[in-house]
């Protein structure tokens, strides 16, 4: 009996601008890696449109999604299943459909940084962070989904600044009862403060090309600073933080880890994330492959 061959399922990743996007690219590195094979594609969501664009890709018989700016919010209400951190975040980046059919949503951008920051200073996940007080930029998606891993990684003080105080504020009350059983000292603040040890950019900022107005000491030496987005050339966050002479990083590591978290959702295998993230710093910055 003759049968056809079997369609590799299918993912996407869904938001607005995705026209950048390396997820595609780098979900099939992992495949490659796993002796797997699936199509990942890239979906612009047009405003409004996000039920109608995962309705289409799942009619077209897709398994699942990851989901990015500025979509986040609605992934997570989506969702008719949400894991711990995508309910903690309101946020959801992965989202699968079980075979029963029904819509399921996490959130992995918050052990993605984790896994990307402990690879930066050299320390194990579950410790990079103690006795590093953080200053959180932003309180959108990216924002909502690292802050709980933040805290309960360790870190003893996170403050979080946002453009729009209420987002700021609204985000860490969503997490201060977590804050509190950590130990860890939550809160809004009005204006970015020096003396965080970890800078995290979650802003949009960088996407426009516009630096952030930072107080001075808020960027210098013995600071790390981490921009969620990244690109070929240093960000305008990386080179803000340069200029300050503080070290200074972008999100493609972080891109890498949580793409690994998501590929281990769907496909019940974590791949190997060291040869893919020098591969992808390669393709994207021309550098050599060590
Ligand atoms: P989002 O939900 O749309 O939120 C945007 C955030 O940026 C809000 O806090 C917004 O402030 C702020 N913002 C936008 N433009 C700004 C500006 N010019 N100055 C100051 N604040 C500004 O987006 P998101 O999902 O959080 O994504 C944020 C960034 O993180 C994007 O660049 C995205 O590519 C990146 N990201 C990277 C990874 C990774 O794996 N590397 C993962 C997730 C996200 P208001 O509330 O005041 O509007």
């Amino acid at each position: 009996m003759n049968s056809a061959p079997r369609q590799p399922d299918l993912y996407a990743v869904l938001g607005n601008p995705v026209e950048h996007s390396r997820s595609p690219r780098i979900h099939q590195l992992f495949a490659e890696q796993c002796g797997q094979t699936i199509r990942y594609e890239r979906r612009r969501v047009e405003p409004g449109a996000f039920a109608a664009t995962l309705a289409a890709l799942r009619a077209e018989g897709a398994r699942g999604c990851n989901v990015t700016v500025p979509c986040k919010f609605d992934a997570a209400r989506a969702a008719q299943r949400l894991s711990e951190r995508a309910a903690l975040a309101s946020a959801a980046n992965t989202l699968g459909w079980d075979d029963a059919g029904v819509l399921w949503g996490d959130n992995t951008d918050g052990i993605g940084l984790l896994r990307d920051l402990a690879r930066l200073l050299d320390a194990p996940a579950d410790t990079a962070l103690h006795a590093r007080p953080v200053l959180l930029l932003g309180a959108g998606g990216a924002a909502a989904g690292v802050l709980g891993a933040l805290v309960q990684a360790g870190a003893p003080s996170v403050a979080v600044w946002n453009r729009s105080t209420d987002r700021a504020a609204a985000l860490v009350a969503a997490h201060l009862a977590l804050a509190q059983r950590h130990g860890c000292a939550l809160a809004a603040v009005a204006q970015p403060i020096a003396g965080a040890a970890l800078v995290i950019n979650a802003t949009a900022s960088s996407l426009g090309g516009d630096a952030l107005q930072l107080p001075a000491g808020v960027l210098g030496p013995g600071v790390l600073a981490y921009d969620l987005m990244y690109a070929a050339a240093p960000t305008v966050f990386v080179a803000q933080a340069s200029a300050a002479g503080a070290r200074a990083a972008d999100g493609l590591g972080m891109l890498v880890e949580q793409a690994a978290e998501s590929f281990a959702l769907w496909r019940g295998v974590r791949p190997r994330t060291a040869p893919v993230l020098a591969q992808l710093d390669a393709e994207l910055r021309g550098r050599p492959m060590p």
